[in-house]
This record gives C-alpha cells, sequence and structure tokens, in this order.
C-alpha cells in the first residue's frame, strides 16, 4: 500500500493542492495528516473543509498545536503565531472548529503511529529536532514506524541498540529503505510552510510493501499564496518566508 503523509499544512491551499495532486498521480491509496491544517497561512476555511471531506472518504488526521489554539486559548504561540491564529479563529466557523475539535492527539495504525509532535509527550507539542527527543519518542512508542512533523524540517531517525538514535537529513525524491529488524521515527517536512532553506512544498510517501519512506518535493505557485497572506492583513514575515523556505 502507497499511504501520502502530510504534515503541516498551515492553511496554504496552493501547497496543499500541489501536493494532494502529486501523491494522486503516484497511486497513493491512503492520506494521512499529521496536524498543524490551520494557522500561519491565508486558506483555514478551504483546507479544513477539504481535510474533511478526505476524512469523511477514509483519511487519517492528528490534532496539531495551531489547530487546538484556534479553540484553546491557553496554548502558548510565538507573537507571529498568535497574531495568525486570532485571524485565523475569526474565519473559521462553528463546523470549521468542530472539524478540528475531533482530530486525536495520536492515531496508531497496524505497526504504525502518526502524532504532530514527539510522541513521548503529544500533549506537551515537543519539537524532535536531534537524536535525543527521538530517543526520548521511541521510548515512548511500541509501534515499528512513527510519523510526525512540527519542526517544518525533514529527518529520519533509526533505533540503535546501544547509542543514540542515528539522524538523517533525507534527500528529497530518493527512497530511505526502512530495514524491517528497525524502528524508525520520521519527521515530515511541511506542505505549507516549509524551514529547511527549500521553499518547495514537501510531503512523504510510505510504500509498506517494499517498506520505503520517499520525501517528495513539489513546486507551487509561492507568489500567489504570499499576496493572500498580505491581502488579509497577516504579518508580513508570514508571506516572505515562504519564498526562502526558512
Ligand atoms: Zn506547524
Amino acid at each position: 500500500m502507497l499511504i501520502a503523509l502530510f504534515a503541516d499544512i498551515h492553511a496554504n491551499r496552493e501547497a496543499l493542492t500541489a501536493c494532494l495532486a502529486d501523491a494522486a498521480e503516484q497511486g497513493a491509496e491512503r492520506l494521512v495528516f499529521l496536524g498543524d491544517l490551520v494557522g500561519y497561512g491565508p486558506d483555514p476555511v478551504w483546507v479544513v473543509e477539504r481535510v474533511a471531506q478526505l476524512i469523511d472518504d477514509g483519511a487519517v488526521a492528528v490534532l496539531g498545536n495551531h489547530d487546538l489554539a484556534t479553540y484553546d486559548a491557553s496554548i502558548s504561540l510565538s507573537a507571529v503565531a498568535r497574531a495568525a491564529i486570532d485571524w485565523t479563529t475569526h474565519q473559521l466557523g462553528p463546523a470549521h472548529r468542530a472539524v478540528l475539535a475531533r482530530l486525536p492527539l495520536e492515531v496508531p495504525d497496524e505497526d504504525r503511529l502518526y502524532v504532530h509532535a514527539s510522541p513521548s509527550s503529544p500533549a506537551d507539542w515537543t519539537y524532535v529536532l536531534g537524536a535525543r527527543e527521538a530517543f526520548h519518542g521511541f521510548r515512548a512508542t511500541r509501534q515499528r514506524l512513527t510519523f510526525c512533523g512540527h519542526t517544518h524540517q525533514p529527518a529520519l531517525f533509526s533505533e540503535t541498540a546501544s547509542s543514540l538514535p542515528h539522524h538523517h537529513v533525507p534527500a528529497a525524491g530518493r527512497p530511505n529503505p526502512l530495514l524491517p529488524h528497525r524502528r524508525w521515527l520520521a519527521v515530515l517536512g511541511a506542505v505549507g510552510q516549509p524551514r529547511d532553506r527549500n521553499p518547495l512544498a514537501c510531503y512523504g510517501l510510505l510504500d509498506t510493501t517494499a517498506n520505503r519512506l520517499t520525501y517528495v518535493r513539489v513546486p507551487y505557485d509561492i507568489d500567489v499564496t504570499a499576496r493572500k497572506v498580505l491581502a488579509a492583513g497577516l504579518p508580513t514575515a508570514l508571506a516572505h518566508r515562504l519564498s526562502t523556505g526558512s
């Protein structure tokens, strides 16, 4: 089975549309959304409605901290993220909030686990940025494969018997073999706001038969999204960072 994994869409309609089209072209049979559907970007209503449709059709989705922040004011965010969430909250209606409020923190699926932040404590929104965080993540899960997002930076960790997990920065478009006798923690890059100096939208394709994970980079019309960010009155930094991937 080919599973497409999408993290950190952040209300970026153009990036999500491009990634969904690419995944369909590749033959993805299952879609998984790893949290942060909204926040930062200019199209929260469209993204929530699109993902809600896909959930109705069998897609899996988990909760991100920005999703939670639309209905829980106690979530701590940076000033820019808070300004964007305040704007986002005004755009969403009760039906959109209900979609977000139904998202679980994590979803186990056979030998896989889907979660937005570190599985070590999903509700604390810990970033898996390096081997030490990955180590705690591995300790908290039994599944062979864990998929998360949150950092907006692609990374792949494999568990080792005696030392910290191996940290690998995956190259785009190249299948990574997930050797079956090891456990793996994959941090997907962001669909809608990459921060690895590559502005192309990022999503993952997992081939469960061949045991391979590919990080796919997809071009989209960044100028359109950036113009919408500015037109919405969102912080200008949110428009500029889309073209630098930072
Ligand atoms: Zn995010």
